[in-house]
């Protein structure tokens, strides 16, 4: 007899991230295309020298200055090591095994994989045919035994929004014993002002939590914090399941940094999103269909060449997102980046 893992973790898929290749750009994980500012370079290369002992556990500082930001008390912030692992707390700490979690299809892809290693169940609900999210069929497929919804608001990979009627009407149904999670990771480059602000819902109901990343607005990809705004029952509960220290020292330091230099960085989303109009429109011209995104990303709805369009892009220096079978999702980057994918997009035989 050998050891063994558990063996429903056999189904379960790994984890996919974006490809980075050796000196082609990358467009395949919805990153910043900026480096640190160099205040926040400056702040984390200042809290290097702490690296002998450990970060702050209940991450005072950052949790105050979000709470401040949000303008809700601290109780009701919980942070984590990047928005994803507070998706598979929310999950651990909404669910005992076989009970439901509800999500579009397609929508993150961590989403099956938090529920799965719950050993929750999985509801998927397909997106509908512009590609939005269908709360109407999300709501009906609520049971008895649903926890938590998550809703992804922009949708990766889509870049669809919600709009604020829709949600609040979807919201007055849903049963209140059910924890609605507004997954907001792409909420700064939000241009549409029928895109309700999720934090809106977490002050008028008990039921609904907002989840934010520092990953993409903010740059700190590769620092990994993310953070949750909720009912204070839910943040304490999520609290408990922490991987103690998770959210690391430098992570910390660069975040509330960040927070110091908010106007340059939203300016920054500001730029992305104009150039995500401009990307759309060429492609559009092209002839390619592209929804409209409230992201940071387009997504083009190849089918079965969403393969061979990986691959024409690979051929030419760029690495985009592509679901067999489903399209592409291309990050939105620098003006420059931008134009040599606008370039290779149109020399792709059609
Ligand atoms: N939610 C959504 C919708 C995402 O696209 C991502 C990142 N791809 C995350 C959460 C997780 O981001 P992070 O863990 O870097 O905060």
């Amino acid at each position: 007899m050998s050891v063994q893992p558990r063996v429903d973790l056999d189904t379960l898929p790994s984890y996919v991230a974006g490809r980075t290749v050796p000196d082609a750009i990358k467009l395949s994980s919805n990153e910043s295309p900026g480096g640190p500012l160099p205040s926040v370079a400056k702040a984390i290369a200042a809290a290097a020298s702490d690296v002998n002992r450990y970060p702050d556990n209940a991450v005072t500082q950052l949790s105050q200055r979000l709470a401040d930001k949000v303008r809700l008390p601290v109780e009701q912030i919980a942070v984590g090591c990047g928005s994803v692992s507070l998706c598979q707390q929310l999950v651990q700490a909404m669910c005992a095994p076989g009970e439901e979690v509800v999500f579009a299809w397609r929508s993150f892809e961590a989403y099956p994989t938090v529920t799965q290693v719950a050993a929750a169940a999985q509801v998927r609900v397909p997106l509908d045919a512009t590609l939005s999210h269908d709360l109407d069929a999300m709501l009906a497929a609520i049971t008895p035994r649903t926890r938590l919804v998550f809703v992804c608001n922009p949708n990766n990979p889509t870049g669809t929004a919600v709009r604020r009627d829709t949600l609040a009407r979807f919201l007055d149904a849903v049963p209140s014993n059910v924890l609605v999670a507004l997954d907001e990771a792409y909420r700064e480059y939000v241009t549409d002002p029928g895109v309700p602000d999720g934090l809106e819902f977490v002050r008028e109901r008990g039921n609904v939590a907002v989840l934010r990343t520092f990953s993409k607005a903010y740059g700190l990809a590769g620092l990994r914090v993310g953070y949750l705004v909720g009912p204070e029952e839910i943040t304490s509960a999520v609290k408990k399941v922490y991987v103690p220290f998770s959210v690391n020292a430098l992570a910390q330091t660069a975040a509330l940094a960040c927070l110091d230099a908010e106007d340059e960085l939203l300016a920054r989303c500001t730029q992305t999103a104009a150039e995500r109009e401009r990307v759309r429109a060429q492609l559009c011209d092209l002839g390619y269909e592209i929804p409209e995104s409230q992201a940071n990303f387009v997504w083009l709805p190849l089918g079965e060449r969403a393969l061979e369009f990986f691959d024409h892009m690979l051929a030419n220096k760029i690495v985009v997102r592509a679901f067999q079978g489903d399209g592409v999702r291309v990050t939105v980057s620098s003006p420059d980046e931008n134009d040599q994918f606008l370039m290779a997009a149109a020399t792709f035989p059609r």
